[in-house]
This record gives C-alpha cells, structure tokens and sequence, in this order.
C-alpha cells in the first residue's frame, strides 16, 4: 500500500486537484475523476471498506468506468476536484493529500 503521497499523485497536478490550476497548458497531468480514481485505486489510496460504507453523493459508475449515460445519467457525474474533495472528506483516502 501506498502511504508517499508523492508516488500517488505522480504526475499529477495538485493545484488542478484542489481547483486552483487555471494553466491551460500544463506541465502536469489534469486527469479526470475516472482516471484519478484509477490511479488511487492502483496505489491502493482508495480506503475501500470505508467508501463503501458511505453513501454515495454520485455516480459510482463514472469513476469505475462503466457508466457510459453521459449527461442523460440521473446521477452526478462528478470531476476530479469533487472527487477529491468528497474521498477527503468522508475519510476514504489512506493517504494525506
Ligand atoms: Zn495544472
Ligand atoms: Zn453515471
């Protein structure tokens, strides 16, 4: 498991993460909450009992990949910085970003 919040945001622009990156041409990667999500999972970031627990305020499917509802999808399809911002929040993240 990965506790060096280094390896798990490699590449990865932090200001983007937290909404603050209005670079249009960065340097680092601005991914979307679907490959973020498949980046903390591969890092073992993702605390996933506790996310399970939790109810979630939107579209599991759009992070794991298989939603393809788009904007016809009744659920929220959130983005990388909401995504971050709700792991956090609800304690889902073994790492402290
Ligand atoms: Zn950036
Ligand atoms: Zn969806």
């Amino acid at each position: 498991m990965c506790q060096i919040k280094d390896k798990c945001l490699d590449g990865v622009c932090r200001n983007f993460i937290f909404g603050k990156c209005k670079k249009t041409s960065c340097k680092w990667q601005h991914p979307t909450a679907k490959e973020l999500f498949k980046k903390f999972k591969s890092n073992g970031a993702i605390n996933e009992p506790v996310m399970k627990c939790n109810k979630l305020p939107f579209c599991i499917w759009s992070i794991t990949g298989k939603c393809n509802k788009g904007t016809n999808c009744i659920f929220k399809h959130v983005n990388a910085t909401e995504l971050v911002a709700w792991l956090k929040a609800y304690k889902c993240l073994t790492i402290d970003i």
